[in-house]
């Protein structure tokens, strides 16, 4: 018979019931005592839910109250000791180090200020997971009372036999770094980890495990060789201690393993080995014909990172070709990776437009769908005759929606030239009728677009969403937001003044709720950090712009304002990839069609009398493939164009804008350069001002504004701070290509900061503007 397997689930429950009980124990609103308790709640819940959906192979040791990662930081007492010395209860010492703890002096203990182990993104999902950070002459332990142990033995007393997920030591160590000061190389310490990872096998076999999932998908990224070296005596001590441990299932995900084939014979005396086919499915013959003699192959089948149905037509034919090479002993089908990067379920979903609900599959939902796909494999199709119908009616229902084949859209998209992505003119033309048209002075001072989203436009923008307040009334109460902004920022005497984007409620959503192709849920949270959750927009269909969506807002802003007006809009690129994408079409033509949408508004805020216009692309670099070579270019190719198109329908005086979020341009300075941007902001403020060097190598002949403040912190640089940073900052580039604004939008602060900030940058600007 063919089992079918669940990798992870997602551990914050219906209702995000893990964030509110962390944030009201971090709030001293419940005892320790009843998190661990509704911890426990959660686990079962989801032991309970997977096990009734008919799933085989149920993980343990996936949920976690913070990140899995940090999990093994204590699993392996690999605490750094600013913590460790402070002797807290396990769970504080755990939360100190994902998210920072401060706490005054009392009797009986000193007082604690340490900062939070650094946070970076997951492979190229938006869940971000705690650093591992070694010291030199660091060692290892095995954590008292295991968590992996615990939580298998907590799911086997409720009549849940589980395989346990553990991080694979050479992912652990890999995806870890030197601590602050200390030049050890993490995976040099692997003969230091591997008896701590016997040692729990052994425990785990001991508990009564039959299997266990060693996840090590840091196969799927381009290694470096000492990495790639680390696997073959990691494995081979694993595979040494067969017949003590469980069975080792290694599993990867979220690319293909086929460029680390080299690799392999290491893994081979494994039992099974797990690959990501939605992601790569063309990886499927060449693994097979690598895989061991008696291996069992896990198939990944159902998109552990997107909301869509499994197509079970297709995913049955995958999993019948592996089964026709290795028969039904030895293959699993499996989701493609941890459900933990989609919804918990889409019966929390009460007002989605029954059409595109149809298409949907939340993780309750996958979960039911892996025990239908194995069951049609073990059994033949006609053991699950009703469900492939549902499933082949819903598929065809998608395929043929009016949505999915706008012709219009298609038409337009059909009649895009090569030449809609340029500029009339190069950057020197375009240069000089700026100059004119906009008369700025030498360092122009603005800010990133959006002002303090203070209590009152929340509380408005609610009452609204309610209906307890007419659009006729939300509007002339933007607006009265609108001319305050302005009327701040004259008085600051910045130079380019923006409308504070009082009017959106995030950078993505305010654009997706005004295109047509986009749907939004009520419940569809996932995990981002911690017990930070996002709930991205869904794009369902052909997107198009039935009206203008910033145009009045910017009028406005401009028809009360004495200064150049900047134009705000969200670039293709960072809406594309802060939403969940279709999978049915690539995501070059998506982002197509969200530029063609952009470029009518650009073009309507020209017309409108907005002569600056930013295009914010905050996502471009996250985008990035996780391999170099052709994805990554083709990547960046189309994520280019999809810019350009965007924003090359204006005329030469009008300026174009692009901001990004970060100041790592080094590896893809030429795709920033490509944009043709005529001014870039970027974070700049905590970076060196050496990142800038590369301007100047490679003669980014464009203007540039280098963040001169953190927009995280209330904390107000003075004006000889800034200075410094400007002064830094001429080392690199030109007087005449400098802008002076904060490293992003002010959204977050409080006015009483925000207005002393940008005192001191405007005058720091005015000091080298007399200066040159
Ligand atoms: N214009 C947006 C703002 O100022 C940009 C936000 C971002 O880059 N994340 O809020
Ligand atoms: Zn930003």
């Amino acid at each position: 018979m063919v089992q079918s397997a669940v990798l992870g689930f997602p551990r914050m429950g219906e209702n995000r019931d893990l964030k509110k009980a962390t944030e009201a124990y971090w709030g001293g609103k419940i005892s320790q005592q009843d998190l661990l308790a509704e911890g426990k709640r959660l686990r079962l819940a989801h032991w309970k839910i997977q096990k009734a959906a008919g799933v085989d192979i149920i993980p343990s040791n996936d949920f976690s109250f913070y990140d899995h990662v940090l999990d093994h930081i204590q699993l392996f007492t690999a605490v750094p000791e600013r913590y460790s010395k402070h002797k807290l209860a396990p769970i504080d010492e755990f939360f100190a180090m994902g998210r920072g703890h401060q706490k005054p002096a009392t009797e009986n203990q000193s007082a604690v200020d340490v900062p939070a182990l650094e946070m970076v993104k997951w492979f190229d999902s938006n869940y971000h997971y705690v650093k591992p950070t070694f010291q030199d002459g660091q060692t290892f332990k095995l954590q008292p009372s295991p968590k992996p142990v615990n939580d298998f033995l907590e799911a086997k007393e409720a009549g849940v036999v589980t395989r346990p997920v553990i991080l694979g030591p050479v992912s652990f160590l890999a995806l870890g770094k030197a601590d602050r000061g200390q030049s050890v190389d993490p995976i040099s310490l692997l003969d230091k980890l591997l008896p701590v990872y016997e040692e729990l096998l052994v425990k785990l076999k001991e508990a009564g495990a039959e299997t266990v999932q060693i996840d090590e998908p840091i196969l799927v990224l381009d290694l470096a060789p000492k990495i790639k070296a680390a696997f073959k005596p990691a494995y081979e001590k694993i595979s040494s201690l067969s017949g003590k441990i469980p069975e080792v299932v290694l599993a990867t995900y979220f690319g293909d393993i086929v460029h680390n084939f080299d690799v392999l014979p290491a893994l081979q005396s494994l039992y099974a080995l797990h690959v990501d086919l939605v992601r790569h499915p063309e990886q499927l013959e060449p693994v097979i014909a690598k895989l061991g003699a008696k291996q069992t192959l896990s198939v990944g089948v159902v998109d552990g990172r997107n909301i869509w149905k499994t197509n079970f037509q297709r995913a049955i034919a995958t999993v019948e070709a592996a089964i026709h090479k290795l028969g039904k002993e030895r293959v699993i089908v499996s989701s493609s990776s941890s459900l933990l990067h989609v919804p918990h379920t889409l019966d929390s979903e009460k007002k989605l437009d029954a059409e595109v609900k149809d298409w949907f599959s939340f993780a309750i939902q996958k979960a039911g769908e892996l025990a239908v796909i194995a069951k049609a494999v073990t059994e033949g199709p006609a053991a699950v005759r009703e469900q492939l119908e549902a499933n082949a009616k819903s598929m065809e229902s998608r395929a043929s929606s009016k949505r999915t084949n706008d012709p219009a859209v298609k038409e337009r998209q059909a009649k895009v030239t090569e030449g809609m992505h340029d500029r009339k003119s190069g950057f020197d033309v375009r240069y000089a009728e700026q100059k004119k048209h906009l008369s700025l002075p030498l360092f122009p001072t603005t800010t990133i677009g959006s002002f303090p989203q203070t209590k009152e436009i929340r509380i408005q923008r609610n009452k609204f969403a309610k209906g307890e307040i007419t659009a006729e009334q939300y509007e002339r109460f933007i607006e009265k937001e609108i001319e305050e902004v302005v009327r701040i920022q004259e008085e600051l005497d910045l130079d380019v003044l923006v409308h504070g984007e009082p009017e959106r409620n995030d950078m993505v959503q305010y654009f997706g709720e005004r295109l047509t192709g986009y749907v939004f849920t009520t419940h569809a949270w996932v995990q981002s950090y911690g017990s930070r959750c996002v709930r991205p927009p869904i794009i369902v269909g052909d997107i198009s712009r039935p009206a203008p969506m910033t145009v009045k807002e910017s009028k406005f802003a401009a028809s009360v304002a004495k200064k150049p007006m900047k134009g705000m809009l969200t670039g293709p690129i960072t809406c594309l990839r802060w939403s969940f994408p279709r999978d049915d079409v690539h995501q070059s033509v998506q982002a197509q069609q969200l530029a063609l949408a952009l470029r009518d508004e650009v073009v309507d805020l020209e017309a409108a009398g907005i002569y600056v216009i930013q295009v914010d692309e905050p996502a471009l670099r996250e985008g990035l493939p996780l391999r170099a070579g052709t994805e990554r270019e083709k990547y960046l190719q189309w994520a280019v164009q999809s810019f350009r198109l965007s924003t090359a329908g204006v005329e030469d005086s009008t300026q174009i804008h692009s901001h990004f979020c970060y100041s790592e341009f080094q590896d893809f300075f030429h795709a920033i350069a490509a944009l043709d941007a005529d001014v870039l902001s970027i974070e700049n403020s905590k970076s060196d001002a050496k990142l800038l060097k590369v301007f100047v190598d490679e003669s980014y002949p464009r203007h540039i504004g280098p963040g001169v403040f953190d927009i995280h912190s209330p904390r107000v640089p003075s004006e000889e701070e800034i200075k410094t940073r400007i002064e830094e900052m001429i080392q690199y580039l030109k007087p005449e290509q400098l802008w002076i604004n904060p490293d992003c939008g002010l959204k977050t602060r409080q006015w009483a900061e925000t207005k002393l900030q940008l005192t001191n940058m405007v005058n720091a600007a005015k000091f080298y503007r007399q200066k040159f």
